[in-house]
């Protein structure tokens, strides 16, 4: 069983005592920011001239300087700029403010366990990762709850690190739900692991593949598109409601039936065969190093297959159909509003 951090286990003191840096101003960080600022921490948020985020984190009465201003100012440095991004900032900005005594933040483990980021002996190297959306931390946070988070401390310093990633996490609301003790390589590993394998690789992929086995069979794409696609949300509720037990106890006894027989000829054995090379590639670092090498050469791989995957047949169709359909929401703020 994991060990479990709750309010009780945190003094917001070790927190209200110092100078906090949020670096970046998008999903995480405006929740961060705003949290932090709410339990009584004294937060700046660090942001380049020219970008967007600002006149949004001023409007909240954020004070708003440069990352490397931030970085200077504050003994706790929270990085919360996209992954791919952050280990430039850290060279350009946080790096030369980074003084034995100061305290450097992640909400992901990524650039540390592959190296990407090399902090200095001296500072404690803390991870508090919600395990949700930016705006959920923020909701909860202001209605007196919190989304539950992974805490980790790679570099304990000062001997007070975890005080510190504790009181942080408190202060942001995340003990309210509960702070999973974690280290950066098992947070790392797993988040890549999940969203390639299931969330987002595999459950894409498994979407695609049942529409245009219809498709390819005569079905119409219409139809295709609700059996394979609008439907997998109300099962995906059941499934965060109450497990995949809560799930099979909902539907019919014909699809809870179907799912035993099928459910094992196409997930089968050959397919986690393949997760596990999926696996041996993130933790030897050769999906980081792919994804970074390609974002530092101006992502020609990442944009080819994000057009190539947008001319997908069940997209065009599921644009038509969502017209039909007033309560599904399309162009929510994550999918418009960009990060510059
Ligand atoms: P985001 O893309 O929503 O926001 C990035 C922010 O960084 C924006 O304010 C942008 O203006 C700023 N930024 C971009 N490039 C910059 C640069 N070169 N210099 C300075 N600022 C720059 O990012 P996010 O989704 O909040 O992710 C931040 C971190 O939080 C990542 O490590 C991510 O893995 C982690 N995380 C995200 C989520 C989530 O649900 N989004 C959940 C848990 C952890
Ligand atoms: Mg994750
Ligand atoms: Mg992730
Ligand atoms: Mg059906
Ligand atoms: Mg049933």
């Amino acid at each position: 069983m994991a060990h479990i951090y709750t309010d009780a286990d945190a003094d917001l003191a070790a927190i209200q005592d110092r100078v906090v840096a949020v670096i970046g101003y998008g999903s995480q960080g405006h929740a961060h920011a705003l949290n932090l600022r709410d339990s009584g921490v004294d937060v700046r948020v660090g942001l380049a001239e020219g970008s967007r985020s600002r006149e949004r984190a001023e409007a909240e009465g954020l004070r708003v300087v440069t990352p490397a201003e931030a970085a200077a100012e504050a003994d706790v440095i929270m990085v919360l700029v996209p992954d791919q991004a952050a280990r430039h900032v850290y060279a350009e900005a946080i790096e030369p403010n980074l003084v034995p005594g100061k305290a450097l933040f992640f909400a992901h483990g990524l650039n540390i366990r592959f190296g990407y980021i090399t902090p200095p002996e001296g500072v404690d190297v803390c991870m508090v990762a919600p395990k949700g959306p930016g705006h959920l931390v923020r909701r909860e946070y202001s209605q007196g709850r919190g989304v539950p988070v992974l805490v980790a401390v790679e570099t304990d310093a000062s001997g007070e690190a975890w005080d510190l990633a504790l009181a942080y996490a408190r202060a942001i609301g995340g003990l309210r739900a509960g702070g999973i003790r974690t280290t950066f390589a098992e947070e790392t590993e797993t988040d890549l692991f999940g969203e390639q394998a299931v969330l987002c690789g595999g459950a894409s992929r498994l979407v695609q593949a049942g529409f245009e086995t219809l498709v390819e069979a005569g079905y119409q794409p219409e139809v295709a598109y609700f059996e394979c696609l609008h439907e997998l949300k109300l099962i995906v509720d059941l499934m965060y409601e109450g497990g995949i037990a809560k799930q099979r106890w909902s539907v019919s006894d014909t699809a809870e039936y179907g799912d035993y027989v099928s459910g094992p000829r196409v997930i089968d054995d050959s397919v986690k065969a393949r997760m596990k090379d999926v696996l041996g590639d993130i933790t030897d670092g050769s999906f980081a190093k792919r994804f970074f090498d390609d974002q530092d050469a101006g992502a020609p791989e990442f944009r080819r297959m994000r057009e190539e995957q947008e001319q997908h047949p069940i997209e065009a169709t599921g644009r038509e159909l969502r017209k039909m359909m007033a309560w599904v929401s399309d162009g929510d703020d994550d999918y418009t509003e960009g990060t510059a």
